[in-house]
């Protein structure tokens, strides 16, 4: 009997450890390995993300837009990082969730709950949240603003004018909005969802064609990326720490914008020539 009760006492420990050692191990969500010191990049846009998820905060003269919350503890990051910048999440008006997987939507509803802020999204994303959760679960936020192709948000002086861009996921938000360095406007744009990790000819269809509706739009001169990776965010902010009077602004950047557009745009093409393949279709 006691053998028996060691045995079993010594099999939940396992499954305990292994539990605890698996959460433990996973540093794409332990704040410790993802914090970034948050920073300022143009006089009205503060980056407040992780290490692999962004997040970007938006001061206006009537309060703070913010653009996705990430998730779990990574949400502290984001508002200890509004805080360390000398602003007050209680002034963050709007969070734009750029689309509903968990990395962005997941700290929405703290933000709703703690802060008052209002939820924005599409309402093709909105239903996501109806539904299971892709990859991973997260505190379903409550529907509040759908955003339609199109509109825009006036939030004093500052304007977001927004574009549904499928693909990624059904309701795909990207915003484009002014940015200002030491005064000088600069047309910026948040492409709201970049990766290929989805399925479909119809899917991949749509995902080409915003991109090829982004490449239209004129006169961007600045990606805002929902992970730093996709803009080089961080060796950008590197050179702009050593900018010396006269240097360029490392954000401002119309080529590699264009640049980068092409390339999604050719991933995309050759993803699609693929799921035609998977599919039958010629
Ligand atoms: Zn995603």
């Amino acid at each position: 009997m006691t053998i028996l009760r060691l045995v079993v006492f010594g099999f939940l420990l396992s499954i305990a450890t292994t539990f605890v050692a698996a959460q433990e191990l996973n540093p794409q969500d332990d704040p410790a390995v993802q914090r970034v010191a948050p920073f300022q990049v143009f006089d009205n846009l503060y980056y407040v993300g992780a290490k692999w998820v962004s997040a970007w905060l938006l001061v206006s003269d009537q309060g703070l837009i913010l653009f996705d919350s990430l998730y779990g503890e990574l949400t502290d990051l984001v508002i200890d990082g509004i805080r360390e910048l000398g602003f007050d999440p209680d002034d963050v008006r709007y969070v734009i969730v750029t689309h509903a997987h968990f990395d962005h939507i997941g700290g929405a509803r703290r933000f709703q709950e703690e802060f008052g802020s209002v939820v924005m999204m599409t309402d093709a994303d909105w239903q996501m949240t109806d539904e299971p959760a892709i990859y991973r679960d997260y505190p379903k936020p409550v529907r509040h603003l759908s955003v339609a192709d199109g509109s825009t948000l006036n939030l004093g002086r500052t304007r977001l004018r927004f574009m549904v861009t499928p693909g990624h996921t059904p309701g795909v938000l990207s915003t484009r909005f002014t940015v200002y360095d030491r005064g000088y406007p600069h047309d910026a744009f948040m492409f709201g969802g970049v990766g290929l990790n989805f399925s479909g000819v119809e899917r991949t269809e749509s995902y080409i064609n915003s991109v090829q509706r982004l490449q239209q739009l004129p006169d961007i001169e600045v990606n805002i990326p929902n992970h730093e990776g996709s803009g080089e965010v961080f060796e950008r902010y590197e050179i702009l720490q050593d900018r010396q009077d006269g240097d360029p602004h490392p954000f401002v950047d119309p080529e590699s914008w264009t640049a980068w557009l092409e390339i999604l745009l050719l991933n995309a093409q050759s993803k699609l020539d693929n799921e035609r393949e998977a599919a039958g279709v010629n």
